[in-house]
């Protein structure tokens, strides 16, 4: 049975490596839309051609998915069913389709996910690094000077970080990682679901040196995993526990002086932390 009679569009998630890995509804579907919008048609119609389906395409890539966003509402309008596939893994995460998601949910088309393949995660699943929290990144700046900035910017966070990188620069940002993190314990996940799929795992500096002494680490595709701040003496005052109490005590007029001494006193940890949480609750309403 076919998934839907009206305009919409399917956000086709594609495999990052392993063709066996496109799910079989990810495989229906693109065998009965009436078009796919891909970020590099070429690079599409060889999946195509594996799964055996002919199907008409049109590019959405980055330099022209503005352009696209109206071509793709009249289509929706005349109730055809279009599919957007990026070249590798889960469309809009690092990759285009965002700008078009957006247009179209603004407009009240139906926006259908196809979930599948996206790099970040597979990486995450198999890392042995907590996932409870993590932030992804995307891939950082080029320039060495942004990049660092942003490394300096997650310094605190004590939630793994998940990063994409290219081969080019994949030893630049590791050499990064280890002027602004130190010790830090980093996952690179390399080549995942192919052939040559490996897991590094030590600090950035040690990652550098295996690099150096077997060029073959630094080649293909890579999902760098960095491991969060240590908790510190202070990191109560982030607990959720500690917000909710605070937020309460705020609500009850409670002033910020005592808001930090009872917190102090019934969850424990510094009063130094607990005062500037209070304190930043209260400026927020100010
Ligand atoms: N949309 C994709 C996804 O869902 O993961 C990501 C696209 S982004 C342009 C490409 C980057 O994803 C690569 O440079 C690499 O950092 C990561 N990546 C994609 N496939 C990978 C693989 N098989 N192994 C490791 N990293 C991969």
């Amino acid at each position: 049975m076919s998934e839907s009679s009206e305009g919409v569009l399917y956000v086709v998630a594609t495999p990052i490596g392993n063709l066996d890995d496109l799910s079989a509804r990810a495989a229906r579907v693109l065998g009965e839309v009436d078009l796919i919008a891909a970020e590099d048609t070429r690079h599409s119609a060889r999946l195509l051609r594996h799964l055996g389906l002919e199907v008409p395409m049109m590019s959405l890539h980055d330099h022209n998915e503005r352009g696209r966003v109206e071509q793709l509402c009249q289509a929706l309008e005349e109730g055809r069913r279009v599919a957007l596939v990026s070249d590798a893994g889960t469309p809009l995460i690092s990759d285009p389709g965002f700008i078009l998601v957006r247009a179209l949910r603004e407009r009240g088309f139906k926006v259908v996910p196809l979930p599948g393949a996206c790099a970040l995660i597979t990486a995450l699943s198999a890392a042995g690094l907590p996932t409870d929290r993590f932030t992804f990144e995307g891939f950082l700046a080029h320039k060495g000077g942004p990049r660092q900035a942003r490394l300096v910017a997650l310094r605190d966070d004590s939630a793994t970080h998940v990063l994409y990188e290219s081969p080019h620069r994949i030893q630049a940002l590791l050499g990064d990682i280890r002027d602004v993190l130190g010790g830090r314990r980093v996952v690179l996940a390399r080549e995942l679901t192919k052939t040559f799929e490996t897991f590094l795992d030590g600090t950035a500096a040690e990652l550098l040196v295996r690099m150096e002494e077997d060029s073959d680490q630094t080649r293909g595709e890579f999902v760098v995993m960095i491991e969060g701040a240590p908790a510190r003496e202070g990191d109560e005052a982030a607990s959720v526990e500690g917000d909710a109490l605070l937020q309460v005590l705020f609500e009850e007029g409670v002033g910020v002086k005592q808001m930090a001494a009872i917190a102090t006193r019934l969850v424990g940890g510094r009063k130094k932390s607990w005062y500037a949480k209070a304190q930043a609750i209260k400026d927020a309403v100010d």
